[in-house]
Formats: C-alpha cells, structure tokens, sequence
C-alpha cells in the first residue's frame, strides 16, 4: 500500500518507542519516538480545528528546530502542502513565496515574527501565523499540541496530493515552487533506503537547512523513517558545529562542500574529537575530488561519499552507496532504483553519447515533481514529452555505472570555442594552501571574448598572494585556454543556503561594475 509522507516516516515510530528522535544541540532539549508521533498527531487535530483544509498550503518559515518535523508531519496529517522558507529571507522574498503558492498559514518562530507579519500585510490572505516558541498575540504550537480535538482523518491520494512544495535554489533564476506530491517523496526515501542506511544508534547531525530538499531528506525524512537519533543545529557555525560532533558522538554527517572545505582545510577542526565519525556524504554542489580526499585524510575517514540529485527529482537520483568500498574519486553516484539516465549531446538532446564522453544529463523515475506551482512552460521546458528531465547539469557516466557531475550546461564558459568549466578552476585553486575560498565566472575582455575570472579568499594571514601568483598556479595546472585571466580578492564569495556559490551575483556584480566604469569614461 502507498503511505502518505508522514506515515511513511512516522508509521514506524512505535517500534523505536523511546529511542531519542530529535536533539536540540544548542540546548539539549530532547524528543523521543513516541512523543514525536503523539505530538505531531495533536498538532494536526489543532491545525485541523483552527480551519486548515485539504490542499491549503501552510507556510513553515523556520530555522532548524526540533518541533520542525512535528509541524511538516502535522501540516500533512491535517492535509496541507507545506512550502519550506528560508528562515533569513527578507519580508519581500518571504511575501513573494507566500503570493506565488497562495499560502493560507504561517508557522513560524518569535524571532522572525516580524518578518512573518510584515510579509503577511504585505501578500494578504493570510488566515493566521503561529509560532512554535511563545509570542504576545500568537498561537504557539506548544498550546495547540495540547489540543482536545478529535484526529482528522483526511483522505490522501499519495500519487496526486502535493505533500511538499520547496522552492528550488534559485541559483540559475527565479526560485520556482515545485510540487511534489507524497508519493514522490516517499518513493525517493525507499530508494535511498539500500544505499544510505541509517538506523537506531545512528546519531545525524542536521546542521544544513530543514527547508531545502536535501535536508528535508536526508537529515529528517530518511532518519526519522529509520530510528536514527538527529541532533539539529539552527545553521553553520564552525565552532558549535565541531562542538556538537563531539559532544553527541555523531556518526553520521551530511555536509555540502563549503563544509567538507572548513574540514579539510580550517585551524579549528584540530581542537575537537571528531572521532565517532563514521563517514561523511556531500551533496547540492560539485566537490572535487582533491578537497574530499584531504577532508578524509584528515580525519582518518573512508573517502567521503557523493549523492547528485535536484529538487525537482525529490531530489535524488544517484548515491555512493555508504557501503561501496573503493569508489572512483569524484564519482556522484550510482543510479539508484528504477530510476534511468541518459547523457546526451549539449548541441543534440537526441544524441546519446557513449560512456566517458560529456554531455547533458537527462533522468526519468517515479520521484519526478508533479510540476512547477503555476509554471507549465518551465516544466515542459524541463521534462520533455517522453518524461526525461532536462537537468541542465553536465556530466558523464564511466564503465562502470558511476556518474561524474563537471557543473552546469549554463555556466559553461565559452573561451574561443573552447568549453571550461568553473567548478573545475575552483577545485583547482582551493589546492592551493594561501587559499581559503574561490569561485570563478566568465567574463569580457577588452577584445569581447569570455574569460575566467576567480575571485579569491586568502587565507587569513596570507596577504602576500598576488593576482600574478594566481594566474601564474593555474597556468602551471591547466591547459592554456583554460587560464584564469582576472582576478580580484574577495573577502568571502556569495553562496545559497544549500552551499552553492551564487554566480549569478558575481555576473550581476560585473555588469555593475562595468556600467560604472563606463560612465566614468
Ligand atoms: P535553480 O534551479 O533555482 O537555479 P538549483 O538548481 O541550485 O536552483 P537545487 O534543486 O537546490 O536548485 O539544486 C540542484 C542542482 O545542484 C543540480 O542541478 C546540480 O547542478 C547541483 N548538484 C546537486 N548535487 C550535486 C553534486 N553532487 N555535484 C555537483 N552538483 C550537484
Ligand atoms: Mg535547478
């Protein structure tokens, strides 16, 4: 039979009684199985009985918190769709997401209540904000998981009914809502299930965001489903987040790679006991091959694992099973289950390529989104016809099945005819030991060609890097037209919650810059 996401997670918390499901890191504030499941059922019969209907798409605008699965689980039960917010977005941005999927409910937290009502006058229709803390004039969650009313019992169709809707990165444009329904969700988590075992005595440490897909999976879903214990952290701080490894003996950790960065190269990593760590999995942006190999070396741990997926793709599609024993460095995955690949040429979709050569990757499978929220030209411009989606990303497959991401089709950059590929040149220079952080566009020269530019992070106490110096240890690594040709120093590079660098803010930031220059003349 098909479950509805919350009882495909939460179905099995009474097996795991009183196991500890969610620690709060920062206080110790704890909750087990059994209360987990009791309280999200309490707080769906009070979400039921303050109006929130089938289909009414409730907000959760939340920094990491252990009442956050409760809400999601509650807000499903009570048959809502929830859309994730980032808990930083300005009251415009949050105002733009409520508008653009019609939110009816807020769940949010005192801290940002401003934010929430500000965004709340500025859309309307807002029916009301709760909080999940205390707040003068508000709801708490806490209150209504008290609640007396009878459980609702809603009908869910799994294959039709939005369970989810996160708004992608926005990394390329526009974040658009993408809809996936119960069934998309569900089904991802029993493919994951082989490849990323978790289970009781396995403590996950959720320090990326809740409200992006690749947390929403694989530091809530996935754990909660398996009787893991998940300590979470309210976000990325280098030195609470070493603090919490050590302190709840986390096994498990599920990083993006400005994190696999901070482990393989920071001072501060030296002061802690990292010791229980079992092993390490990056995903949501291309990591080299070198940094993984240093972070693990580091910390005396098997290679650190890969997973490729997008949120569209609920979100995964390809894992280094934490099992596989050797490898290849730099490999995304392996396809999971019932899901199928293609690479295609970038200049001809209908052009399969061989094995080894590069090319667009395409995916088909049942964790496919239903669609973007009121967008139908953008889905079809992603998933074609025959049901493939169009990932933008470029990639190639070896011999062997493993998938190897190189960045995407659309950052590409054109020098002369010749394609380079940023993330390439990044991991490149973060080798470099002056060098603490990097990220690389295309840019116009004086003659209207598109070169590589790197804007670059010293290392603290390395100002004596030079542009030349950064020129000149690229030139000796790449092929000539592959050769940084501008450079400037940076004091950090602009990147999404989710751990991407926003290039797109570096090109915008170029064409101002350009503007001014010209004015000047
Ligand atoms: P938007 O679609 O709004 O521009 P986004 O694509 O960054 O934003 P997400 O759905 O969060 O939004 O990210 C999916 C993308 O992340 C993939 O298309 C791919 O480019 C990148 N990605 C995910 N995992 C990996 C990985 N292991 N290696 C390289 N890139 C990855
Ligand atoms: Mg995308």
């Amino acid at each position: 039979v098909e479950l509805p996401i919350h009882e495909a997670v939460l179905g099995h918390a009474a097996e795991y009684g009183d196991t500890v499901a969610l620690v709060d890191g920062v206080t110790g504030t704890s909750m087990t199985y059994t209360e987990l499941d009791a309280y999200h059922r309490r707080i769906a019969a009070a979400l039921t009985d303050a109006g929130v209907g089938k289909g009414d798409v409730l907000a959760l605008h939340s920094p990491n918190t252990v009442a956050y699965p409760a809400v999601f689980y509650a807000a499903t039960r009570a048959g809502a769709s929830v859309t994730t917010v980032h808990p930083l977005a300005t009251p415009e941005e949050l105002a733009t997401q409520l508008r653009d999927c019609s939110a009816r409910w807020i769940v949010t937290v005192s801290p940002l209540l401003d934010a929430a009502r500000r965004s709340a006058e500025l859309v309307g229709g807002i029916e009301e904000i709760f909080v999940c803390d205390r707040a003068e004039g508000h709801r708490s969650i806490l209150d209504l998981a008290r609640s007396t009313a009878p459980e609702p019992e809603i009908a869910i169709d799994p294959a039709e009914d939005i369970a989810a809707l996160p708004y992608s990165s926005g990394t390329t444009g526009v974040p658009k809502g993408v809809m996936l329904t119960h069934r998309s969700i569900a089904t991802n988590l029993a493919q994951l299930e082989p490849v990323m075992p978790m289970g009781p005595g396995d403590r996950i440490l959720a320090v990326l965001p809740f409200f992006h897909i690749y947390g929403l999976t694989a530091l809530m879903n996935a754990p909660l489903r398996h009787g893991a214990t998940v300590v979470v952290l309210p976000r990325f701080d280098l030195d609470p987040f070493l603090a919490a490894i050590e302190k709840h003996r986390i096994n498990g950790l599920y990083v993006a790679p400005p994190i696999v960065l901070a482990l393989a190269k920071h001072p501060a990593v030296a002061r802690y006991d990292l010791s229980s760590l079992d092993y390490i999995l990056s995903a949501a942006a291309p990591l080299d091959a070198r940094l993984a190999a240093a972070c693990s070396a580091r910390l005396g741990l098997p290679p650190v694992r890969q997973a490729y997926g997008m949120t569209e793709l609920s979100p995964g599609t390809h894992v280094v099973p934490l099992t596989a024993e050797n490898p290849p460095p730099g490999a995304v995955g392996k396809l999971l289950p019932s899901t199928e690949m293609r690479v295609v040429a970038l200049d001809d979709p209908e052009k399969d390529l061989d094995p080894g050569a590069e090319g667009e990757i395409l995916m088909r499978g049942p964790q496919v989104m239903k669609g973007y929220l009121g967008r139908p030209d953008a889905t079809a411009e992603l998933i074609d016809d025959a049901g493939w989606v169009h990932t933008g990303d470029v990639g190639r497959v070896d011999a062997d099945g493993w998938l190897f991401v190189v960045d995407r089709v659309k950052e590409l950059i054109k020098y002369k005819g010749f394609q380079v590929a940023p993330a390439d040149l990044e991991a490149l220079l973060l080798t470099h030991e002056r060098i603490a952080d990097a990220a690389v566009i295309g840019v116009q020269d004086e003659d209207g060609n598109e070169v590589p530019k790197a804007y670059i992070v010293r290392q603290s106490g390395a100002d004596v890097l030079t542009e030349e110096d950064v020129m000149a240890f690229v030139a000796e690594h790449v092929a000539p037209y592959k050769k940084v040709r501008r450079v400037e120093f940076v004091g950090g590079v602009p990147r999404a919650a989710s751990g991407k660098i926003l290039r797109r803010e570096l090109r915008d930031r170029e064409v101002r810059d350009r503007e001014a220059r010209d004015r000047e003349r």
